[in-house]
């Protein structure tokens, strides 16, 4: 094992640090870019003496430290919905500072009503706002609860009495529901019984509830009237480091998806993930 440093620098003479992204597009590269330096922290070879280093440049004023008198405003480019999962820092995930992501988290990233309140907030007081993001993850605790209780309904009669947790799964189903389909339709009705197809129902739904919570705001932003400002999605990978969305013929690290536009759109998605490189390796164990 070699050693890790991630490293907050302040430096007064960095005079690049704090320019802000002046348009969806920037942001999204912005944070594309930001997680292919996180994940290269696997990767050995790219470190100097043994040390495999990240550098997050932050401003003094960003951190509060501006001149006296001086009021420190709060302009994020970019907002994150993440789950709560404590193995999924967003802000390291894509290697941004202090200042720069304004960040919603809750089980499962699920559109609740304080999640959409809290986004009410950012968009009608934060102009700074370029990108909205809804980040799923693999191994989701959530996500898991809700295709368990999908694939064998005893264990919902066990969430019954248990409403906010029962909330949290009620909004996981669609995806979950739309995943096992795709599931049995790429690996057959047998499949069930394989070990692999839990984990991959679970792979696959990360990916989907991910993608459908983004595509519900991007017609909720719309509908308000809110221009140049994108939303995308995609699924944090615990392990790898990367985010990305691995569909069957391409590994897709370090992207930030589209959401789909229609039924179709969404049907094509989970049929690709079903079929892609992850689920693939799950069901071939
Ligand atoms: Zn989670």
């Amino acid at each position: 094992m070699y050693m890790i440093e991630i490293i907050y620098r302040i430096d007064p003479n960095d005079r690049d640090v704090g320019r802000a992204p002046r348009t969806a597009q920037e942001a999204r590269h912005l944070l594309e870019e930001g997680n292919r330096g996180f994940s290269q922290l696997l990767d050995p070879s790219l470190g100097e003496d043994g040390v495999s280093r990240r550098i997050i440049r932050v401003t003094a004023a960003d951190l509060g430290m501006t001149d006296q008198g001086s009021v420190l405003q709060h302009h994020p480019f970019a907002l994150v919905i993440g789950c709560a999962d404590a193995r999924v820092p967003i802000e390291l995930i894509f290697g941004q500072g202090v200042n720069d992501l304004f960040v919603l988290r809750v089980a499962g990233n699920v559109l609740g009503e304080e999640i959409l309140g809290s986004i009410d907030y950012a968009f009608q007081f934060l102009s700074s706002l370029r990108l909205v993001v809804v980040l799923g993850h693999t191994m989701c605790g959530a996500v898991t609860a809700a295709a368990g209780a999908f694939l064998d309904p005893a264990k919902y009669l066990g969430l019954s009495a248990d409403h906010e947790l029962r909330s949290i799964v009620n909004q996981l189903f669609p995806a979950v529901r739309l995943s096992h389909e795709s599931m049995i339709r790429t690996w057959g009705s047998d499949a069930v019984r394989h070990e692999g197809f839990l984990p991959g129902l679970i792979e696959t739904s990360a990916v989907v509830n991910a993608a459908l919570m983004a595509a519900s705001l991007r017609s909720d932003l719309a509908a308000k009237g809110l221009t140049g400002v994108e939303t995308v999605f995609s699924v944090y990978n615990i392990g790898a480091l990367s985010v990305g969305v691995p569909r069957a013929g391409d590994e897709g690290q370090f992207q930030l998806l589209d959401p789909p536009a229609d039924s179709d759109g969404f049907e094509k998605l989970s049929l690709d993930v079903a079929a892609g490189p992850a689920v693939t390796a799950m069901m071939q164990q």
